[in-house]
């Protein structure tokens, strides 16, 4: 084999010395004549996928192009010929002996061999190259589409320029991206600024710090004032040490916030003037009260009230009342009617309160709860002095002198009957029923004198039995007078009631005096107390009197509705009060010619609420 390039000296050394190199190149290296392979080096055979030469010589060139660059290569094959200087390289594509395509570039140069002209062709696999080329481009790519579709704006400093910019940034400032990129971020800054975020991005290099956040007012290109919020770092970009920063524009938030704040002010200094105690709350929490309400709970600033849950300052009877309010307003734009609760003032006083709720929308940006409230502190006691005035007549305020008057000698005569006892012991029995007698008749006055006594709201639990008998004791003289049977019917359970005990047997005194008064013939007035799965103890008194004509059934309950000659017409519509204060219910139902029942539901105390009543 003997190979000459033409016009470029000659190749005529000896064959074995060249043969070597030629094999050992890591270029495929082939030699066309007239477009038929006539020799490959074992490159090119690795390349192509076959083991010996001979399975190729001969060859023609074009079963190993892809047909795609077939026309492109014999053109240029035939332009060589003609040409004296080696070619650039050609870019082609090799089909391998299993059909597989191979990347390739080519350099080709005129040579004769075998004294005829031929081609000498050094081809080079780029298949791995172009690989990785691929993948670089599709990352490149794929960060760079990243970036363009960050909804923030991204930029990389350099030198006081701006080097890179994404469209986000460049529609924020209101230039192009091209524009950007040959402005330095200074001319983005309000002059304030500029000192400021220097000394930052010194102080974080200083410190060692390269994360940090930035915050600041930009100038648009329209010269309008923007603000931007977000973060940088210091990273290598092009080689060089660079600012990379993300930025967002808050210039909406900060309008909104400040409307917000303006609004929210706005209701404070409307709420401050109401002539009303007010509050505002966000989900229990105290938001704001106005200087009634600080009143109201008894506090001197507001700053003892504010952040702290409304729960503290409402009875825990009340809780369960209050959180269905909280629900139901936020689902309606109307206000709660008045509703009475009971506050627990800071100094631990109970008051008594109505309280009416609405929400208020967007105050700094959240619904909350508007509360008014009414001190009922005067209207009870008005309500307390009328009931008093009522129990009074009642009992008359002749019964209450004449029972302190009676106290005095019961004293003396209940002393004389124990000496007369001891003196003589042989007739122990007179002497017990003396004494007895004048114990109950002890009781029944110290009944009527507190009854007499002034007292405001005081409630306890209490045991509902004892509250009865005592009133029974009190009425039985008269019952007896009058021929009328009182019975009384406890089932098993012994309920407590959460109440002001005076006012519960003035209730009684009230309706078992009415039966009594009903039966002027004599009869039976039946008392039966029930304990109800619904959570409250129903106390019925039912007489056999003449019952209530229908049309004077409905007004009673109305104040000075009698049909008594000395009556007040007052005890059904006080009692009727009282037992509503007690979160209760009194209903009269009555027919004619047998009789009249009035039932009273109260609810019963549970134990452990007691307990958490202390
Ligand atoms: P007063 O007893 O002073 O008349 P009340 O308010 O207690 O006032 O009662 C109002 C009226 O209701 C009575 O005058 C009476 O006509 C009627 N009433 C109340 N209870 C009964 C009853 N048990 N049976 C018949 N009538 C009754
Ligand atoms: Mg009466």
């Amino acid at each position: 084999m003997r190979m000459e390039i033409v016009g470029a000296g000659q190749w005529r050394e000896s064959e074995e010395r060249y043969q070597h190199l030629v094999h050992m190149l890591p270029d495929g290296l082939i030699v066309l004549s007239e477009g038929h392979i006539v020799f490959a080096n074992f490159a090119f055979l690795s390349m192509i996928g076959v083991n010996k030469q001979e399975e190729i010589i001969a060859q023609p060139i074009h079963k190993f192009v892809h047909s795609d660059y077939l026309e492109q290569f014999s053109t240029n094959i035939r332009y060589l010929i003609r040409e004296a200087n080696p070619s650039n390289f050609i870019y082609f594509k090799l089909i391998r002996l299993d059909q597989e395509t191979v990347e390739v570039e080519l350099r080709a140069v005129a040579v004769k061999f075998d004294g005829k002209p031929a081609v000498q062709l050094i081809i080079h696999d780029i298949s791995n190259q172009k690989r990785m080329e691929a993948s670089l481009n599709e990352k490149d790519y794929l960060y760079k589409s990243l970036m363009e579709s960050v909804v923030a704006g991204v930029f990389v400093v350099q030198n006081y320029n701006i080097v890179y910019t994404n469209p986000y940034l460049a529609e924020m400032f209101g230039y192009k991206e091209e524009e950007l990129l040959s402005l330095s971020p200074i001319d983005l800054m309000a002059e304030e600024e500029i000192i400021k975020i220097r000394n930052e991005v010194m102080n974080g290099r200083v410190i060692g710090r390269d994360q940090f956040p930035l915050k600041f007012k930009g100038v648009k290109k329209n010269g309008c004032i923007i603000y931007l919020e977000g973060n940088s770092s210091i990273i290598m970009f092009n080689g060089l040490p660079s600012l990379l920063g993300t930025v967002q524009d808050v210039t909406f938030k900060q309008e909104k916030e400040k409307t917000l704040r303006d609004s929210a002010k706005l209701y404070q200094k409307m709420i401050k003037f109401v002539p009303e105690p007010i509050m505002l709350s966000d989900q229990g929490i105290i938001l704001y009260v106005n200087k009634l309400a600080m009143q109201v709970f008894g506090i001197a600033e507001d700053i003892q009230i504010i952040g702290r849950s409304v729960f503290e300052f409402i009875h825990p009877n009340d809780h369960d009342s209050l959180m269905e309010t909280m629900e139901s307003i936020m689902s309606s734009d109307e206000p709660t009617p008045f509703q009475e609760r009971v506050i627990i003032r800071s100094d631990g006083q109970y008051l008594d309160v109505e309280l009416s709720c609405i929400r208020i929308n967007n105050y700094l940006g959240k619904d909350v709860m508007l509360t008014v409230i009414r001190d009922l502190t005067d209207r009870k006691q008005s309500e307390e002095l009328l009931i008093r005035s009522e129990k009074l007549s009642a009992i008359g305020q002749l019964a209450a002198g004449v029972a302190h008057e009676i106290r005095n000698p019961l004293t003396a005569l209940k002393g004389f009957t124990q000496l007369l006892s001891a003196k003589y012991p042989e007739q122990p029995h007179y002497f017990t029923i003396m004494a007895n007698e004048i114990d109950r008749i002890s009781l029944i006055v110290n009944e009527f004198m507190t009854l007499a006594k002034p007292h405001f709201s005081k409630f306890h639990n209490e045991p509902l039995e004892p509250i009865l008998q005592s009133v029974i004791s009190i009425l039985e003289t008269q019952a007896i007078l009058l021929n009328v049977e009182l019975k009384v019917c406890y089932d098993h359970t012994r309920p407590s009631v959460y109440c002001n005990v005076d006012q519960l047997k003035q209730v009684f005194l009230n309706i078992i005096k009415n039966a009594l008064e009903a039966m002027p013939q004599g009869g039976e007035v039946v008392l039966t107390v029930t304990t109800m799965e619904d959570g409250y103890v129903h106390i019925r008194i039912k007489d056999g009197g003449p019952g209530i004509p229908e049309e004077l059934i409905k007004r009673i309950g109305e104040p000075f509705v009698t049909t008594k000659e000395k009556g007040t017409g007052l005890g059904i519509m006080i009692s009727t009060r009282i037992i509503e204060a007690h979160k209760g219910t009194l209903q009269l139902s009555s027919v004619i010619n047998e009789g009249t029942v009035v039932e009273i539901k109260l609810p019963i105390q549970e134990q452990q609420q007691e307990e958490s009543l202390g």
